[in-house]
């Protein structure tokens, strides 16, 4: 308002726009459940220690008829907000279950739960219910929170890990080191497993770069960053995930810097259900993809 009357008469239809495509976006999210728009992608994650493949994160896609392939990055947050992340996560959970059930090797799969899904009642019930119909044993279920799940960090979310905990399922934490409080979330649950975030695997090359092994580089160095988490992991006995890992050179280094698993497009990029069966069922199995495809 100090701007004047003249600002808001400029910005209005700007913003109209704005919240006309929010809307549009909420109404055809609602929609695409019933109209099975939504379709599982699966990374593999590979084990350092042995070169097998020992889980694969399943990641949503919203294949729309008119916009294409939408980023979960996207609708997520939106389907968070209005609470419709409830009803997906739900489907993908049981998705993401039946899934794993049909796979040739008993891989783990990791479904990402968000915030709101912790806050909704159904959580538990939702995830027993997946797992009985499709007869996946749960140690082979893994859930992915952010810390944004234990930014609540009430009772009740801990309860709810608890619980989950003593199901069988396994609970690793996911996008570790971009929060806040990152090593006050891992004393508050006994984590299995810390996904590390992919910036530090990116920050790893930085400082290569020019003026960077003399401390000039403009960013911290993601390689030591990533040898203290492992160690963190090691100590902790929880699996260290580096996410994000794209070149021969970043690997080399993560496994020198002692993370027992290794994700990313060098391993392979998420793949349609189809193709990793196909992955899956090869009888020579490559234990890396090689590039991305
Ligand atoms: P995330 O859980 O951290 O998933 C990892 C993201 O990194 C995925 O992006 C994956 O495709 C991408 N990625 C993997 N390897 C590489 C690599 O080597 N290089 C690069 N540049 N990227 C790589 P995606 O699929 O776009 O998902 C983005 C985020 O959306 C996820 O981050 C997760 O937070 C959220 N998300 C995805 N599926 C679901 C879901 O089913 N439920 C919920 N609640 N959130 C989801
Ligand atoms: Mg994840
Ligand atoms: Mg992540
Ligand atoms: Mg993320």
């Amino acid at each position: 308002k100090l701007d004047g009357r003249g600002t808001f008469r400029f910005f209005e239809p700007a913003m109209d726009a704005r919240m006309q495509a929010r809307r549009r976006l909420e109404l055809d999210m609602r929609q695409a459940l019933a109209r099975r728009e939504f379709q599982l992608h699966y990374q593999p994650q590979l084990n350092l220690a042995d070169e097998q493949l020992v889980g694969c994160e399943a990641l949503i896609r919203w294949r729309h008829p008119e916009r294409g392939l939408v980023s979960p990055l996207d609708f997520i947050p939106l389907a968070e907000e209005i609470g419709l992340i409830v009803p997906i996560g739900e489907w993908v959970l049981r998705q993401a279950c039946r899934d794993a059930a049909s796979w040739p090797q008993p891989l783990s799969v990791a479904v990402n739960v968000s915030p709101a899904q912790f806050k909704s009642d159904r959580l538990v019930e939702t995830i027993v219910s997946a797992l009985a119909n499709a007869g996946l044993p749960a140690a082979r279920l893994e859930i992915e929170i952010t810390e944004g799940v234990l930014l609540q960090n009430n009772d009740k979310t801990l309860h709810t890990l608890h619980r989950l905990r003593d199901l069988g399922v396994r609970v690793s934490m996911d996008d570790f080191g971009t929060g806040y409080s990152s090593l006050s979330y891992l004393r508050a649950f006994p984590f299995d497993k810390i996904k590390i975030d992919r910036s530090f695997v990116s920050d790893m090359d930085a400082k290569d770069g020019p003026g960077g092994k003399d401390g000039l580089s403009p960013k911290a160095d993601g390689e030591a960053i990533i040898r203290a988490i492992a160690g963190l992991g090691r100590s902790l006995g929880m699996t260290t995930v580096a996410e994000g890992v794209e070149t021969p050179e970043q690997l080399r280094r993560i496994r020198a810097e002692g993370c027992t698993d290794v994700q990313g497009y060098l391993i392979s990029k998420p793949l349609p259900a189809d193709d990793l069966l196909r992955l899956l069922s090869a009888p020579d199995r490559p234990a890396r993809t090689g590039a991305p495809s």
